[in-house]
Formats: structure tokens, sequence, C-alpha cells
């Protein structure tokens, strides 16, 4: 049985180029006692990859050269020696960028077809869904009333944390690019406002007219100048969830801006990192009222899907590029 896999070609430089990944095929060994044959349905493509492309200390482990892309994905199971798990099971695991994976079911979860649809195991009801829920509600410790900031606000974290802190009683604002992406925020998901950040001539000065409060809480997914113009703005005892710093994934040189300590000083604000895996106990508690909350109509979400194994890399560059809307998953099979 062949199999095919997107391997790392090169290390990259700057901003990904398609020819940092390989295409191979390889041959499936026999299914053994305690594994399972599965094949991918959907796989997901994530900012954090490129970071496991780079040989720079991160919180996990590079992707060697030649080695399969790291990724998770929802796949079905095809053919099963575990006793776990039977044929036409839908479960979600880093399976890689491949098409067919051989698994004996550790870190694999089912996924539960009759709540949503399966790809929503990437996203909303996976990853990226239990991401904005934390930060939300654990690191920025939304409260009602406070003024909420989301960067990244029209992607996959972005687009469900500002809803949930909306859930939280919060005044929500977002920073996107694009007219398409503030039409999405302000119009189907109901933010009390959005600034395109590509468009202002003066971010800090938008940030000012939409918070005449200031910000209780800032949700930062890119980084950079945005949250420079975020930072200068912080309320007393406001609190910062970092999440990602999209804006510098592709630099090649470190990004020098304003000392921002002060800022955080005067407003006796708190700035916190936080990985998704940190909460790993309650996901299945958040997963739960994420799923509640979408079967109310209270948590929208959007997929940007992208067809064929083949766009694998396009997918992911896309990302880097603000193509998508919502969570970006390509449909293998
Ligand atoms: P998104 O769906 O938000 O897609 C990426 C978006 O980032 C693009 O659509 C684009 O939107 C924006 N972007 C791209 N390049 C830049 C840039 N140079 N400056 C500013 N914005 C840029 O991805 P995710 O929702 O999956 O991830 C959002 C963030 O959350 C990322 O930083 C990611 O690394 C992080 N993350 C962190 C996790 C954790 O556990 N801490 C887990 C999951 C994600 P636009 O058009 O608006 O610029």
């Amino acid at each position: 049985m062949v199999n095919r896999q997107f391997v790392l070609a090169a290390r990259p430089e700057g901003m990904l180029r398609e020819s940092d990944f390989r295409l191979v095929e390889s041959s499936l060994p026999p299914v053994r006692d305690g594994e399972m044959l599965v094949r991918a349905r959907y796989l997901s493509v994530d900012p954090y990859m490129r970071g496991r492309m780079s040989a720079a200390r991160s919180y996990a482990p590079s992707v060697e050269i030649g080695e399969v892309m790291t990724g998770g994905a929802v796949a079905e199971v095809v053919e099963s020696c575990n006793a776990a798990f039977h044929s036409g099971d839908i479960v979600n695991f880093q399976m890689g960028w491949q098409e067919y994976a051989i698994s004996n079911g550790a870190g694999v979860r089912k996924v539960d077809p009759s709540l949503a649809p399966i790809s929503t195991a990437l996203g909303i009801l996976g990853m990226t869904g239990l991401t904005s829920y934390f930060g939300v509600v654990e690191v920025c410790a939304v409260k009602p009333g406070d003024t909420f900031v989301v960067s990244g606000a029209a992607g996959a974290v972005g687009s469900a944390a500002g809803q949930i802190a909306k859930i939280r009683g919060a005044r929500v604002i977002g920073i996107a690019g694009g007219a398409a992406k503030i039409d999405y925020l302000r119009g189907e998901l109901g933010f009390d406002d959005a600034i395109d950040y590509k468009v202002v001539p003066d971010i800090a000065a938008a940030l000012r007219d939409a918070c005449p409060d200031r910000i209780d809480a800032y949700f930062d997914n890119v980084g950079g100048t945005t949250t420079d113009a975020v930072i200068a703005h912080l309320n007393t005892f406001a609190r910062i969830g970092i999440c990602g710093q999209i804006s510098q994934a592709n630099d090649t040189a470190p990004s020098l801006g304003p000392r921002m300590y002060r800022h955080l000083l005067v407003a006796r604000a708190r700035a916190q990192g936080f990985l998704v895996w940190d909460f790993a106990p309650e996901h299945a508690n958040a997963l739960s009222e994420l799923a509640g909350w979408i079967a109310s109509g209270r948590l929208k979400y959007r997929e940007d899907v992208m067809d064929g194994f083949e766009s694998m890399p396009k997918a992911l560059i896309g990302l880097f590029r603000g193509e998508n809307i919502g969570k970006r998953v390509v449909r293998v099979a």
C-alpha cells in the first residue's frame, strides 16, 4: 500500500516557500496487534508549524530535515487490531502530513460525528477552540464590563476568543486585516468594533477611539506593532494573554520595538504566555461548553477548506498572507 507524505526539505529562511517541503511516497507496513491503520480525512494547517520547521529553541522539538511534517488530523480507522478502535471510527491525533498512518492508539481522541462536522475537531471543537477558551477564561480572566481586545481577530483562535469574551460580558474589539474580515467581525460575529490594521493610519489612535475606557484584557495572536499600540493603552490591572506572535514568524532578525515595561508598570498589568496544552486536564469540560454554545447559536465559526493533499504547503503559506477567515483545513479524501 502506497502512502504519500510531505517531509521537510529545507529549513525556511524568511517567508515559507513551497520548495521547503517535498512530497514523497512510501509503503506502509502491515498492521500489528494493538495497532490500527487510519486514513486522513482532514489535515490541519496551523501557524505553529512554521516554528517546528526552524531549528530555533521552542516549546516543542523541531522537525528534522527529511522527517514527515508534524500536524493534527481528523482521520478514519480503516483497519484495526486495537480493541479500543473499530473500522469506521473517526479519530483526532497528531498524524502528521500524510494520507495514511499506523497508530497504537496513544494520544488518539475519538470524534463524535453527531456533534458537528468532523473537521471541527481541528478547529472550534479542537485545538484552536480550546486555545480561545482558556486564553479568555483563564489567562485573560475576562469579566463582565471589561474592554477586551483581540488581534488576529478573524482567524481560528481570534474569532472564537472574541465571541467567548462577549459571552462573558465584555465589550469586544477585534483587530484584523482587510475589509471582508472587518465586516465579518462587526456583522456575523457581533463584535462591538473592529480595526483594520492594514489601512488605519495609526493603530494607537484607532484603539483610543474604539476603547475610550482603555483596555482591560488583550488576547495577543500577532505581536509586533499591533501589540505595541495595545500595551500603550492598557487599563489598570489589565491582563495580557500571549497566545502567538505570528507577525514575527518569518523574521530573519529580531524585530526591535519600543520598550514597553513602563506601560505594564504604570497599569500594574500582567502578561502571561500560555499553551493550550497547559490546560489539558480541563479540555473535555471545555469542549462540552464550546459544543453547547455552538448548539445554542451563541458561538459561530467558519472553516476555510482547501482541497487535496498536494495543497498542504500552499495552505500553510497562505496563513502568513492572511488568506483565511476562520480555521483553515485541508480536505484530503
Ligand atoms: P489564524 O486562523 O489566525 O491565521 C493566521 C492569521 O494571522 C492570518 O489570517 C492573518 O490575519 C494573521 N497574520 C498573518 N501574518 C501576519 C502578520 N505579519 N501580522 C499580523 N497578522 C498576521 O491562525 P490561528 O487562529 O490558528 O492562530 C492564531 C495565533 O494563535 C497564531 O499566532 C498561533 O501561533 C497562535 N496559537 C497559539 C496556541 C497556543 O497554545 N498558545 C495554539 C494555537 C494557535 P490578518 O489578515 O488579520 O492579518
